[in-house]
């Protein structure tokens, strides 16, 4: 690396610190209803007027030791945190796709699935606003074919009139629809059990915005990664509670559930036993093992004492900074 694409780097990384740092302001004044530009920066607690001194990202929170100088209460974590992930992120993105369009394409919408997925985490709220911009960005990065990636065209017929648009721009439609279509399918899943939604319309917002962006394929991976998440994180958690509240019979089956479906989707088990009747024994055996966790979870969800929530939509924006990075754009 020569000193100046060192210097770059730094400039990079400082400059996504301070939007991070807008970010927090963004997420904050959202909640409060207050404009975003005008009104200068004040302590959340005491509401006294910040010096700029006290408002330098990440250095004022260690330098006053995470706590106001005036009123002495304490800064939430969530600031420092909030600037140094958008720092990671977009000097990553800077990194991988260097000075581009596509690269502040991706840094807006990292920074939107920034905003909504700690407005998610702290507030569970997530502002529609949010999503239709991430939407309508994605739509016009895939019009222009921005990433660059997909190089074909496709012509249309539409009545009569000859169109000729790049395939990313369908893949984006596509998503967009796919997106919400899916989560509402997933969402309305518990509605057979209980008259109660899995999580909210937000989730699904954020999975149509993303789908624009990203496009079609990119959504599936990054469904498929919000799922495998969510069951990663989820289900030690659950378990765990599940024993505490010694509700063993509902462990049980979920451990039953969990390794005859390894062996039957993973194992060897269709080499060893071959597809006779014993297959499908397990097969039906693991159906209606499922339906009573299900049934047991969803219960429990409803009368609000078991059931774990983690908000689905910051698992969706993990999956989209997962497609960023490792499947790439
Ligand atoms: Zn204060």
């Amino acid at each position: 690396m020569s000193a100046i694409e060192i210097t770059l780097l730094v400039w990079v990384f400082v400059m996504a610190i301070c939007l991070g740092s807008f970010l927090n302001v963004v997420i904050l004044r959202g909640f409060s209803g207050e404009s975003i530009v005008l009104p200068p920066s004040k302590c959340p607690h005491c509401g006294h007027k910040l010096a700029p001194w006290d408002n330098i990202p990440v250095i004022s929170f260690l330098a006053l030791k995470g706590k106001c100088r005036y009123c002495k209460e304490k800064i939430s974590i969530q600031y420092p945190l909030v600037e140094l992930f958008t720092a990671l992120i977009v000097t990553g993105i800077y990194l991988k796709y260097g000075f581009s369009w596509n690269t502040l394409f991706l840094t807006a919408a990292a920074a939107l699935c920034i905003v909504m997925a700690v407005c998610d985490i702290k507030e569970r709220v997530i502002f529609d606003v949010h999503a239709y911009i991430l939407g309508v960005l994605g739509l016009v990065y895939n019009f222009f074919n921005i990433a660059g990636s997909n190089h074909t065209k496709i012509t249309l017929f539409l009545a009569g009139i000859k169109i000729t648009i790049w395939q990313s721009f369908i893949y984006a439609i596509l998503g967009l629809i796919v997106g919400v279509v899916v989560m509402e399918i997933l969402a309305r899943i518990p509605q057979i059990f209980i008259k109660k939604r899995a999580f909210g319309e937000g989730d699904s917002y954020i999975a149509g915005a993303l789908g624009a962006f990203f496009g079609i394929t990119n959504l599936i991976l990054i469904i498929g990664f919000g799922l495998v998440f969510q069951v990663v994180i989820i289900l030690p958690m659950f378990l765990y509670k599940l024993i505490k509240e010694k509700n063993y019979k509902l462990v049980t089956a979920l451990v039953l559930f969990i390794l005859l479906f390894s062996l039957i989707a993973f194992g060897n088990y269709y080499d060893a036993l071959g597809d006779g009747w014993f297959y499908w024994f397990a097969v039906a055996l693991l159906a209606s093992i499922g339906y009573y966790c299900c049934r047991a979870l969803m219960i429990g969800a409803k009368e609000g004492k078991s059931l774990t929530y983690l908000p689905f939509g910051p698992a969706l924006i993990l999956g989209a900074f997962f497609v960023m990075f490792l499947a790439g754009v």
